[in-house]
């Protein structure tokens, strides 16, 4: 557990959007939420655009977050990394899985799954077949807990909660799970900050860190903002983007959402600088929110 702790190290932290729609509110406040948390610590922010799953990235979509983070005064420190271009650092780490014997070739589809609640029973029911299979990583009974800077601590038996899951899926597609543990590793990433809808991925990550060899950032982990009827904000379900052309109402109300003071500030700058000398981590809510419709100022 102490291993996810904050360390003393510099901090550097990312925005890791998935290509698959325009920027929405829910995505700002991770944005903002994970910039101003490295910025109020003089660490290090970056942006990392996940477009491993080649079939649910929208073209277009990565360029337009990329613009609209800029209208918001959100800029990468260093050149935005696209995980479709790093696909032979995921190759060796499932090499060195393979190699470690943690990994094994399954062809048994969600179907098959459902009848034991998604839990892989590690007995294939489908051997033969010249379909190329998914590669699952063998998971352990070790619980696996974490202190999350905002949501306490966090604990997960993988072999009862998740079993072993999918490294790479049949297409040769590798998974977000995977392709996003190699990356916090290869980019330094001491803290991830990101939304509470990846809370319950965690221990998978922290898993495949610790058999990877590679240090374990620390977690923290924002609310999540809900539509009305509760459901997350999702690009995929088209939740209403945010405006470039208008950012500094979006930019106030992602302040109060993660429980930060208003600010004065009348342009993006002045706003993003005093929010950085206001920023209290404390004071950023547990608990998942209902999205209130922003009004025009
Ligand atoms: N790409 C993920 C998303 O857009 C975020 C992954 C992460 O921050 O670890 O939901």
């Amino acid at each position: 557990m102490p291993k996810t702790e904050p360390s003393l190290r510099p901090l550097r932290g990312r925005f890791a959007p998935s290509p698959t729609g325009s920027l929405h509110f829910g995505s700002l406040v991770a944005a903002l939420g994970s910039w101003l948390r490295a910025r109020s610590r003089n660490g290090t922010w970056i942006v990392r655009m996940e477009d491993v799953d080649s079939v649910r990235s929208v073209p277009g979509a990565g360029e337009s977050i990329l613009a609209t983070l800029a209208a918001f005064g959100l800029d990468s420190d260093e050149p935005v990394v696209w995980q479709g271009q790093r696909l032979d650092l995921y190759e060796a780490a499932f090499e060195q899985l393979k190699t470690l014997g943690a990994v094994y070739p399954c062809r048994c589809s969600r179907n098959d799954l459902a009848a034991f609640d998604g839990i892989h029973p590690r007995q294939c029911t489908r051997h033969a077949g010249s379909s190329p299979p998914a590669w699952r990583v063998r998971v352990d009974d070790r619980v696996i807990a974490f202190t999350d800077q905002v949501c306490a601590t966090v604990t997960q038996q993988l072999d009862r909660e998740v079993g072993d899951f999918v490294v790479l899926r049949a297409d040769g597609r590798f998974t977000y799970q995977l392709a996003v543990v190699v990356d916090d590793a290869d980019q330094a990433i001491t803290e991830v900050v990101r939304g509470a809808d990846l809370l319950d991925s965690t221990p998978r990550q922290i898993f495949l860190h610790e058999l990877l060899g590679l240090p374990v950032p620390s977690y923290l982990h924002l609310p999540l903002a809900l539509d009305g009827s509760g459901r997350k904000l999702s690009k995929q379900d088209q939740a209403r983007p945010v405006d470039p052309a208008d950012p500094l109402p979006a930019l106030r109300a992602a302040l109060a959402f993660l429980g930060q003071r208003a600010t004065s500030g009348n342009c993006v700058g002045e706003l993003l600088r005093e929010a950085i000398a206001e920023f209290d981590i404390e004071a950023i809510p547990a608990q998942p929110q209902a999205h209130v419709a922003m009004r025009k100022d």
